[in-house]
């Protein structure tokens, strides 16, 4: 039987702001579309942590068994700078300042985002489409969004009239803002704008004749609104109707408003059961942001080049250090916060590292079922990962007392509890056991030193035909030798 049919996950939706029961449309399935990067610069720390909320996310319901679609789009067009219409799309300006094609800037930072997600072992997504893959599929809802009087076009550009759609529907239902508020608190257009009223967003914006990325339209020459894409591509891949929409807590409003309004406004239906935002990484209490300058960069922390960093830091501690915190929390970055990481990060691997060692016993003095539950209650309460890192530090506890003869297991629960770690601390939370690979490292370390004895007996011996074969297949290999007065040593 599939795990989820007794695990009863439960999940905060901020459309209604409570937990609610996690019912899927489709038994045993589950559509999860989350909004991507905008490739115009390399992501920040305060990106990967969103995306590794939804990384665990993605693991738990697979997990518990269920059939994942999991679509993560590329924004590489169409986001403006500063999030306004009025404004230049910042692929296309940094494309401008640093004289590329914009879609080499957009091919430079989706490689970069790819390695970076790698690097922190993060699953792919099921489905990784882009915004300028689906031209045709955005420029059709436009179609529809006019025909319901709702889109109106002016100049060229073509706009979503908020007032309009607001009379029959409610802009605000999920950022709970009110839109007499916020038309209220807007300067006027001053007449400087083609919209009818100052909360109206674009759905397509005629191109000026500098502007490089453009597509044919009905309306103009131009280029896709921000908000549009989403809605193209999160109903092409998982219908009208599906499970869930995640993104930062940032996205909510506008951009999270706007895709509703959109799918209401285009089938008549609101698009998602399940809105799901996760909070901001933090560097000195301030969001960790592109254009401020305040953030940390993945590379940064790997190397430990950052002012901040009093080292650098693997991957696997700094995902540890991640979801210590609910997504939901805000997380303040600091040297000393991830320093006390390492320190628990490396107590859970030495236990689990442990586990093979432990000796059996007849009967069990400790209820590993009664623990495993708790480690999935832990989860099923709206993904709390720092309660499930508690209860396998409960695990490191019992690990401890087996080792130290003050506890008993019996081989049965020992299977089941090694195999519950593995799956909790592996499979679910993404870690890597570091000492693994330094263990990995060390081999290799040992197999090049050895090939390098060989080679200089081989020079000794004027075997220069293989003291070279072994230097070029090295070479081949990415393995770098460099002969020196202290012996030859190498780079990889
Ligand atoms: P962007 O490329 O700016 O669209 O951002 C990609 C994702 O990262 C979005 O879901 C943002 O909400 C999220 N994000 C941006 N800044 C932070 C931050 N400081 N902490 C956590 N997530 C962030
Ligand atoms: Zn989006």
């Amino acid at each position: 039987m599939p795990l989820y049919t007794n695990q009863h996950l439960k999940i905060y939706n901020s459309l209604s702001g409570e937990k609610e029961n996690f019912n899927p449309i489709h038994e045993g399935n589950v559509g999860m579309y989350v909004c991507g990067p905008t490739v115009y610069s390399n992501v920040h720390l305060g990106n990967v942590r969103t995306f590794m909320s939804f990384d665990v996310i993605f693991r738990y319901f697979l997990h518990l068994d269920y059939k994942v679609r999991y679509v993560r789009n590329i924004t590489d067009v169409g986001h403006i700078v500063d999030d306004v219409d009025e404004g230049e799309d910042k692929i296309a300006k940094k494309a401008r300042l640093e004289q590329l094609e914009p879609m080499e800037v957009v091919q430079r930072y989706t490689v970069d985002f790819h390695d970076i997600l790698k690097s922190f072992n993060f699953l792919p997504p099921s489905i990784e489409p882009t915004a300028t893959g689906h031209i045709i599929e955005q420029i059709e809802i436009i179609k529809k969004i006019i025909d319901t009087g709702i889109g109106y076009e002016a100049n060229g550009s073509v706009y979503f009239d908020v007032v309009k759609y607001n009379e029959t529907n409610n802009y605000g239902v999920l950022s709970g803002r009110n839109i007499e508020d916020m038309l209220a608190n807007t300067r006027d257009l001053d007449g400087q704008s083609d919209k009818r009223n100052p909360q109206d967003f674009a759905l397509w914006k005629k191109a000026e004749p500098e502007h490089i990325m453009r597509w044919p339209s009905p309306w103009s020459d131009g280029f896709p609104g921000w908000h549009l894409e989403c809605t193209a591509m999160s109903t092409k891949y998982l219908g009208n109707h599906f499970d869930i929409h995640g993104g930062g807590m940032d996205l909510k409003f506008p951009h999270h408003e706007c895709e509703i309004a959109q799918n209401e406004a285009c089938t008549g239906q609101s698009p998602v059961n399940y809105w799901m935002h996760a909070n901001m990484l933090t560097l000195n209490g301030k969001k960790m942001a592109k254009s401020t300058g305040n953030n940390i960069l993945p590379g940064e922390i790997l190397s430990g080049d950052n002012t901040i960093l009093s080292k650098a830091f693997s991957a696997s501690v700094t995902r540890f250090f991640m979801l210590q915190a609910h997504y939901r929390s805000i997380l303040d970055f600091s040297d000393d916060a991830i320093v006390a990481a390492e320190k628990g990060y490396k107590r859970l691997m030495e236990a689990v590292d442990a586990l093979p060692t432990i000796s059996v016993s007849t009967t069990s003095s400790i209820d590993i079922a009664s623990w495993k539950q708790l480690c999935y209650d832990a989860m099923n309460d709206d993904f709390n990962t720092p309660i499930l890192i508690a209860q396998l530090f409960e695990a490191v506890r019992y690990i401890n007392l087996l080792k130290e003869g003050k506890e008993t297991i019996s081989a049965e629960d020992l299977a089941l509890f090694t195999a519950a770690v593995n799956a909790f601390v592996f499979d679910v939370l993404g870690l890597n056991d570091d000492k693994a690979a330094d263990a990995n490292n060390d081999k290799l370390e040992g197999v090049v030193n050895m090939l390098i004895g060989m080679r200089n007996q081989a020079r000794a011996d004027k075997n220069f035909a293989l003291s070279d074969q072994i230097r070029d297949q090295l070479i081949a290999l990415g393995i770098q030798l460099k002969d020196g007065k202290e012996g030859t040593s190498f780079s990889i």
